[in-house]
Parts: C-alpha cells; structure tokens; sequence
C-alpha cells in the first residue's frame, strides 16, 4: 500500500497566520489596532494552556489582547456583566469565553449575551444562522473552519464528493458538516453520530472522513475507503507508562493501520489542532475589520 500524505496543519497554520501578522499590519495603518478578549473562568489546567496560547500568539501578531481571569465562583450575573462591558469595550473586536466554563454556569445564556459581531468563536445563533444562510459577515467555529482550510490549500477536490462528518456538536460536527455542502463546497454529507447504525459502512461510502467523536482511535481501517481523505479532529488523552507525562494525546482514528489506507490524512497532534487558534486570529481580525476603529 502506498504512503499517505500527510496533511502538515503546523504548517498551513503558520501560512495563515503570516497572512493574518500581514493584515494586522494593514489595519493597524488605518488606526484600528484588533483586540481579542478571552475570558477564563475557574482553573481548569487545559483551559489555562488554551487561554494562554491564545493571548500569546495575539501578541507575536501585533493584535491587542485582554484575558480576564475571573475565580470559580464567579456568578452567572458577574459573568454576563464582564461580557456586557466587553461588548461595550471599542478596543475589542473579538471576545471568547473559554469552554468549558463551571457547572453553575449556563453557558448558552453567556453565549446569547454576546455582540454576534464580536464572537469569533462563530457560536452565537445569529452566527450560527449566517453559516446555514452562507453569509460571509457571519463567523464560522474555528475548528471547522481550520479543517476547510486544511482541504483548500492542500488541494483536496470537495464538489461531488461523499463527505462523511462523525460527531454532530455545535463546535464541530454540525458546522462542518454545513461548510462542506455549502456552495462552494459541494460535497454529498452525512452525519454521522452516537444513534448512528452501521458506522464503519457508512463511512466506507467516503471520499472524506471528517472525525469530530471524542474517542481514541475509533475509525479503523477497514471503515476507510482506499484512497479516501481522513480528517482527524479528535484530541484524546490515553495512558501511556513511556511518557513523562503519563499520557500521550492520539485522535479518534487508529492512524498507524488507517493512514496506509487514505490518500491524505492529518496527524494528531500536528494537523487539525495548530489550525484552530490560526482561524481564530483570522476571525479577530474579520470583527475588526467588520467593526472598524
Ligand atoms: P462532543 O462530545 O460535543 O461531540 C461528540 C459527538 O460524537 C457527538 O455528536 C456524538 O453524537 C458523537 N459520538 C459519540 N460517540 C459516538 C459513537 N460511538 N459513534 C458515533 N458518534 C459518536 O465533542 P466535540 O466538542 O465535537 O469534540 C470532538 C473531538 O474533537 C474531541 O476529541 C475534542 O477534544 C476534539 N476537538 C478538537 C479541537 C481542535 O482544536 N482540534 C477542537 C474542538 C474539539
């Protein structure tokens, strides 16, 4: 069988965000400098390292950034009061309140409270609507997003082709699944999810494999068609006694015996995940020009 390619998202990510370091520049010369608000809620280690990369690479852009760090207790009324002066803050084009926040809090109710001009995280009805509606003002989640651009810049021919979406979350499944089929996309989607039947047989039927489920190397082999796409968004921790961690991350395909399968494949870590903060810059910057100064 022959090797795969191997879809380098560490590196289609770096291009987006020269372009994005480019355009920063540009707007910054008309007087709008982009801001970006992350708002962290409780102490959650993964969500610390996600906030932190997030603020770090705003700044290596040249973009404005604000991280609110707010205690565990913080109240569903506090929360949605930060978010109130955020939406009324003019240096800020972007805010994203970090997932997951405490239990106590109603993280839907925090979503709707934001300026849908300023969410980037594209999770807003209004932006929700505007992706199905396929209006360009709107803000597309940036996993998915990431994934378009992982198939666009490596050439990867989506019209007519059988698209198969495994997950059906808001952050993933569902807004993949629409950017696929959308007009200038093409693609023939399935959604696949928990109640589905007969999963491997359906995803046989792909030219595209999108894995967007949570579980650790769930698509095996033979659920892929010879020649088929595999895009592997999953991030999973598994135990693993040779790491110093004690873990190592692998995604929800088996990819040492599926990758000889496909004719491209993104690894884990190094493909889908580098691309998410990379389209979140990119939407940070689409509010700021949206916005103006
Ligand atoms: P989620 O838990 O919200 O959704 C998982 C989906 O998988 C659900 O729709 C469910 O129906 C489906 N599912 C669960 N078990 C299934 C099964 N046995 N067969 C078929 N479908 C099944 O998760 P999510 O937020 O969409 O994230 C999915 C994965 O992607 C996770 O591993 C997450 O860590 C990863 N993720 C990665 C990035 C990134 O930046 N690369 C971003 C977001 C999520």
């Amino acid at each position: 069988m022959s090797q795969p390619r191997i879809l380098d998202g560490k590196a289609i990510a770096a291009a987006v965000l020269e372009e994005c370091r480019a355009e920063a520049a540009e707007l910054k010369a008309k007087g709008i400098t982009p801001g970006l608000a992350v708002v962290l809620v409780g102490s959650d280690p993964a969500s610390k390292v996600y906030v932190g990369s997030k603020v770090r690479t705003c700044g290596e852009l040249g973009l404005f950034s604000k991280k609110v760090e707010l205690p565990e207790e913080t109240t569903q009324e506090e929360l949605l009061k930060v978010v109130e002066d955020l939406n009324n803050d003019p240096a800020i084009h972007g805010i994203l309140v970090q997932s997951p926040p405490p239990k106590h809090i109603d993280e839907e109710a925090i979503v709707r409270a934001l300026d849908p001009r300023k969410d980037v995280d594209g999770f807003h009805p209004e932006n929700v609507a505007k992706l199905a509606l396929e209006d360009p003002t709107g803000f597309v989640p940036c996993t998915p997003a990431g994934c378009m651009k992982i198939l666009e810049v490596s050439g990867i021919p989506t019209s007519g082709a059988e698209a198969v979406v495994i997950g059906r979350s808001m952050i993933v499944g569902k807004p993949m699944a629409l950017l696929l089929v959308a007009k200038n996309s093409n693609a023939t989607v399935t959604i696949a999810h928990s109640r589905s039947k007969d999963l491997p047989g359906i995803c046989r039927r792909a030219d595209i494999i999108v894995a967007a489920v949570g579980r650790p190397e769930m698509v095996k082999a033979d659920w892929v068609k010879p020649g088929a796409v595999v895009i592997d968004v999953g991030i999973n921790r598994v135990e693993d006694a040779s790491k110093k961690s004690g873990y190592r991350l692998t995604g929800d395909v088996a990819y040492d015996e599926v990758a000889p399968h496909c004719s491209a494949i993104t690894p884990v870590p190094g493909g889908v995940g580098p691309m998410t903060i990379a389209m979140l810059m990119k939407n940070t910057l689409q509010a700021a020009r949206q916005i103006g100064a």
